[in-house]
């Protein structure tokens, strides 16, 4: 069998890590083409675009693509690249695994957690209005005239979209994600307290779904109280179905549990489209330094073979990736005792080890 699939590199340590989850798929000896796209800052230069129609093309003719983390302006500049993506791609589950992994540095041995988060609305949905804008006060008059509860006159507004559409569609996805792995237990979370129409429906829609489901186990816990009982209790969570803000918190906070952004992998999933990237972004201070853990990425590219059939290919490279982390010799310098230690290795070498277990697994088996 073989396969087209788009890479877009990215910019920061980007193209360091998905060179390294090359390397490792094109040593598990599957035919794959891949079509290099740009995307951001790179695209930016080269096509005068930040997200060229070229890529998406790319990507919506091969249906499967594996991406580097893209940087985004803080406060100002242009929006989210990998929002656009994933919205333009209509990629409206992200699915996010938090597996320990032996080796690491996790305070939480046996943590194993999959995060659905909604990736097409809520306050990524890009709907914002500047303060001291004549736009901007025209709205806030028009909400000051049909609410109970006034807007302060200048403000920034973010508006805050929940659909059933969207709610319904990423809730059945967690569901069926859970029966399909086998998972005990799906959660809702939800400030349902506070934002009683949009988190509030979130929630309504998550216990009708429910119902169909009477063999997994569910119940609904506010995010903030999440926060907590995730860093003191773990292990009483499985399945995590959440709107898209606090879907990206819970995302970093599950990935210290087990053990950092280096090793926490991800997918967007579309009804046709799949794109695979980690959950880390950036880190403009690392680039070009040869320092960063490519795990992350090469665990996505693990998720990218399964979601194209090929399971044992799949394996052998989370095999070769636990190999490594678990002798702790060949890792970087997150995966250390201390982040000084002098006996890291840099991303290219942690790669190459993890090669060297792909072989030793491919010989044996
Ligand atoms: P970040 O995830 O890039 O980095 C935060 C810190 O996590 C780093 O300083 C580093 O200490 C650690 N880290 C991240 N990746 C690591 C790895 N592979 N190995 C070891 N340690 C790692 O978050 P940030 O600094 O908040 O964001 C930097 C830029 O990335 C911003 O422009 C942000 O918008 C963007 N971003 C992009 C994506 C994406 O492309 N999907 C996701 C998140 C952030």
């Amino acid at each position: 069998m073989s396969y087209r699939i788009s890479l877009i590199p990215g910019d920061g340590i980007g193209p360091e890590v998905t060179d390294a989850a090359r390397l490792c798929i094109d040593t598990l000896g599957i035919d794959i083409r891949w079509d290099i796209v740009l995307a951001g800052e790179p695209a930016l230069k080269q096509h005068n675009s930040l997200l060229p129609s070229e890529t998406l093309n790319s990507i919506k003719k091969n249906k499967v693509a594996l991406k580097g983390p893209i940087t985004t302006p803080v406060g100002s500049g242009f929006r989210s690249i990998n929002v656009a993506l994933r919205q333009e791609l209509d990629l409206y589950a992200c699915v996010r695994p938090a597996r320990y992994i032996e080796g690491t540095n996790s305070k939480h041995p046996g943590t194993d957690i999959i995060i659905v988060r909604e990736n097409s609305e809520d306050l990524y949905a890009g709907v914002e209005f500047k303060e001291l804008d004549e736009k901007t006060n025209g709205l806030i008059n028009y909400i000051n005239g049909i609410s109970e509860k006034k807007v302060r006159i200048p403000s920034a507004i973010s508006i805050k979209p929940i659909s059933s559409f969207a709610s319904e569609r990423i809730i059945r996805f967690a569901f069926e994600l859970a029966k399909r792995e086998k998972r005990r237990k799906v959660s809702c979370i939800h400030k349902a307290n506070i934002m009683k129409y949009t988190d509030g429906l979130f929630l309504q829609i998550f216990r009708e779904i429910a119902k169909g489901y009477p063999q997994i186990e569910v119940n609904d816990v506010i995010v903030d109280n999440l926060c907590m009982q995730l860093v003191l209790r773990p292990h009483e969570f499985d399945v995590l179905v959440l709107p898209n803000l606090y879907g990206d918190i819970i995302s970093d906070l599950c990935a210290g549990l087990i053990g950092g952004l280096g090793i926490a992998p991800g997918a967007n999933i579309g009804e046709t489209t799949a794109l695979f990237e980690p959950v880390h972004g950036a880190a403009p201070k690392y680039t070009g330094k040869n320092k960063v853990n490519p795990t992350a990425t090469i665990l996505s590219a693990a998720l990218m073979l399964k979601h194209i059939g090929e399971h044992k290919k799949a394996d052998i490279l989370e095999k070769a990736v636990a190999a490594v982390i678990k002798k702790g010799k060949n890792v970087t310098y997150d995966l250390k005792p201390t982040r000084t230690d002098p006996g890291s290795v840099g991303t290219k070498e942690m790669a190459e080890a993890i090669v060297e277990e792909i072989k030793k697994e491919l010989k044996n088996g």
